[in-house]
């Protein structure tokens, strides 16, 4: 049990049923059986007694060995049921998933009663898209019209696999596109929404207020949320999930995360304290009710920060609460005397006026490149941004700056902010 966050005996007793269904029906979980110490004792032990799917375990057990119970997957695609889709990314990254639509959506709808500006929704409303079409939507090397963009109530404003290909008319276009469709959500990549941000500022150009803007696909950067504040007064929301599990968390109106309880199980592992646990920690994810998938501790690949307070303002109860996703362990870097550092590079890069983006590689211990974008004039940028990393990551770092015009997104066509050139023991990290 962990303080400060509650779990209604309903969750636990969820809990309790989708491990018992996935250790008696699934044949990827077969292996998983001698573990199991039953449900006499709690579901918080009886799940710590299980080992943690991974990437890997899903490929190998693809499609049917996660399937609980006798249900066929090539019938299920056949009647148009479910369908496949791979997740983006490089080829370690990638893993082909079955799709089931109608939890897809059952899952989302949940999630979104977590926050007060996106409680009203029915998945009726209008919503546009800004994510690349490696994610979302589709994907056209020559432009597509605005009818070929539509689907049902949404609106693909990109068609391309990555923000690098957009030029002057793109901007228009989704300018103009957001005025004529009118969307009340518009869910972005928040690095590409950052992008539409910047054009706009820099031409003193005013964009369309949607009711709600849902950030997901891709961490938040600080510096990002300050450009589009520029542009958008709307409610700024995070909703963190992914392809495999569904809606995990979901931001509420004060800006903490709360967890999706009807539709999944979160186990937290701490890492060392000398690595910033126990309040940070990898984030182990189970599904609930998803009647083609049952993933059982997947590890999703984050790190989250706890609440460590009593409770949160907005008065929701259940399930953990984080005040962040601290970004991919596998993106994690270290200060010059191997300390872990996450996405508090992000907070210790936000303070500087006119940084607008940033890529930091970190090549051998102790050395750090960082590429900019910049909206002010570069030398003071640079050298407070140079301070801003010395300061972090230790007085004995080199680091070296670039500025650039625009970066480059990764081969998923999301943006990254660090990559680590290096290989270390990720488990080492855990308590
Ligand atoms: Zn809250």
């Amino acid at each position: 049990m962990i303080r400060n966050h509650y779990f209604s005996p309903e969750y636990l007793q969820r809990s309790q049923t989708a491990l018992t269904l996935a250790l008696s029906a699934a044949p990827a979980y077969r292996a998983w059986q001698a573990h199991d110490p039953g449900e006499l004792v709690s579901a918080d032990e009886r799940y710590a007694a299980m080992p943690v799917l991974t990437k890997k375990e899903i490929r190998e057990n693809f499609p049917q060995g996660l399937v609980p119970g006798l249900r066929s997957v090539a019938e299920g695609v056949q009647h148009g049921e479910i369908e496949y889709v791979q997740t983006s990314g490089t080829t370690e990254e990638k893993v082909t998933n079955i799709w089931n639509q109608a939890w897809w959506n059952a899952s989302e709808i949940a999630s979104w009663k977590l926050n007060a500006h996106t409680a009203q929704l029915d998945g009726t409303q209008r919503e546009a898209q800004l994510a690349s079409a490696r994610s979302v939507g589709f994907r056209s090397e020559t432009d597509l019209p605005m009818p070929a963009r539509c689907l049902d109530r949404f609106l693909f404003l990109n068609e391309k696999a990555s923000a690098r290909e957009w030029e002057e008319r793109h901007f228009q276009r989704m300018a103009r596109e957001l005025e004529d469709y009118q969307p009340v959500v518009l869910e972005v990549n928040p690095s590409l929404l950052a992008r539409l941000s910047w054009w706009a500022i820099d031409r003193g150009v005013r964009l369309y207020q949607p009711r709600v803007i849902l950030f997901t696909y891709e961490f938040t950067s600080a510096l990002h949320v300050r450009s589009i504040r520029q542009v958008f007064q709307s409610p700024l929301v995070s909703s963190y999930g992914a392809t495999e599990v569904g809606y995990v968390f979901m931001e509420c109106e004060h800006g903490t995360l709360h967890q999706n309880t009807e539709f999944c199980r979160v186990d937290f592992q701490p890492l060392k304290p000398e690595h910033g646990g126990p309040d940070l920690g990898r984030i182990l994810v189970t599904t609930f009710g998803n009647p083609w998938t049952s993933l059982v501790r997947f590890d999703v690949g984050d790190l989250g920060r706890l609440d460590t307070r009593a409770a949160c303002p907005c008065g929701r109860k259940e399930g953990f609460r984080l005040s962040a996703i601290e970004g991919r362990l596998t993106n994690a870097t270290f200060t010059t005397r191997g300390k872990l550092v996450t996405t508090t590079l992000d907070d210790a890069l936000a303070p500087v006026a006119g940084l607008r983006d940033y890529f930091l590689e970190q090549n051998l211990a102790g050395e750090y490149a960082l590429k900019l974008v910049a909206s002010a004039p570069a030398d003071r940028v640079i050298s407070e941004t140079r301070a801003a990393l010395v300061s972090l990551y230790g007085p004995d770092a080199k680091v070296s700056l670039e500025v650039c015009g625009d970066l480059e997104p990764a081969a998923s066509g999301k943006y990254r902010r660090t990559r680590m050139n290096f290989d270390y023991d990720a488990k080492g990290l855990l308590a």
